[in-house]
């Protein structure tokens, strides 16, 4: 049963299970506080069969959620509306209630774009793509990137059929983005992807412990130094360490979580997000672990 007491004064909050990991309410309540909002943003553990149960609580009580695993695609049927966006990619990181009604958006896509633009100065506009992953990060961050004018994705990942299916619904969208997909195990093609790409984007959840075995063999990123290299992991993984050593421009998560979350809250308050004060709230506790 959950215990909402968590909640108590909170018109926002973070859901999913697990949470306790979640950095979003420092950040966002360094946000709104700087917005003169005082700090209303909270944490909550929602396990999946739990999810009914918070909706009714939110439709009373809250103004907007975030949503992380394993709510972003369960939450689909509660919404009174979505945006078009969230909708192509079939994923919700934000909701906004008005009069108890919730209506989904995604931030995934908009953070992504806007942490690859600083770390590496690279623009949505004609970009090259290789995605290592097809879960639901990558699937929200390649239908922006189509909708924003990427030129190809590349989408590699351990089970192909995923790969297919996500590779033909972005076609189907997107008729004039090249999209192709690879398993690991197919090398060369790897190769070539990598090859003809502007950035490489670690989309799998390996990494997130050092013994993780890479999602796919590192060393094919060998002689392609102008290649960008993005993990959506937020710390240091075996992936970004290896492109470092090769050469490669690197960037870890966590500027994609800042603007995704910098995203949501002006969603939420029609405001500008102060987004150097959010980052240095976000770095503070991380570093606080
Ligand atoms: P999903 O569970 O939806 O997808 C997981 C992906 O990882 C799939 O492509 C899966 O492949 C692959 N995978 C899992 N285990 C292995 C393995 N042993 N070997 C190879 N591939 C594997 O997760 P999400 O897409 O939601 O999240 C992916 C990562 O992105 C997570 O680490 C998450 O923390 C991070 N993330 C970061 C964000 C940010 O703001 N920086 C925002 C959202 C997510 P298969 O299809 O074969 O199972």
């Amino acid at each position: 049963m959950i215990d909402f007491a968590p909640l108590a004064g909170c018109r926002y909050t973070v859901i999913g299970d697990p949470i306790t990991h979640s950095r979003s309410p420092e950040m966002q309540n360094a946000g709104f506080a700087a917005l003169g909002l005082g700090r209303p943003y909270g944490r909550l553990r929602v396990p999946v069969e739990e999810l009914p149960r918070f909706v009714e609580f939110a439709r009373k009580h809250l103004d907007g959620v975030n949503l992380t695993i394993p709510h972003k695609h369960h939450i689909l049927k509660e919404l009174a509306g979505i945006s078009r966006e969230a909708d192509l990619c079939g994923s919700v990181n934000t909701l906004l209630i008005r009069k108890g009604e919730l209506y989904g958006e995604t931030t995934d896509g908009y953070g992504f774009s806007e942490a690859v633009r600083e770390a590496f100065g690279l623009a949505t506009e004609g970009l090259r793509a290789v995605f290592f992953g097809a879960g639901g990060a990558a699937r929200a961050v390649v239908f922006f990137l189509a909708e924003h004018g990427a030129e190809a994705i590349r989408i590699v990942n351990r089970t192909r059929e995923r790969a297919e299916a996500l590779a033909e619904a972005l076609h189907d969208a997107y008729p004039g983005v090249a999209v192709e997909t690879a398993v690991p195990g197919d090398r060369a093609k790897v190769r070539e992807f990598l090859a003809g790409a502007d950035l490489a984007v670690q989309a799998t959840s390996q990494g997130l412990h050092r013994e993780d075995p890479p999602p796919f063999d590192l060393e094919l990123l060998a002689g392609f130094q102008e290649l960008a290299c993005f993990d959506m992991i937020y710390h240091r993984t075996p992936f970004l360490e290896r492109a470092s050593e090769l050469g490669h421009q690197t960037s870890g998560g966590a500027g994609m979580l800042l603007h995704q979350g910098a995203r949501s809250l002006e969603l939420w308050t029609g405001k500008k997000a102060p987004v150097e004060i959010m980052r240095q709230a976000l770095a503070a506790a991380q570093q606080a672990g």
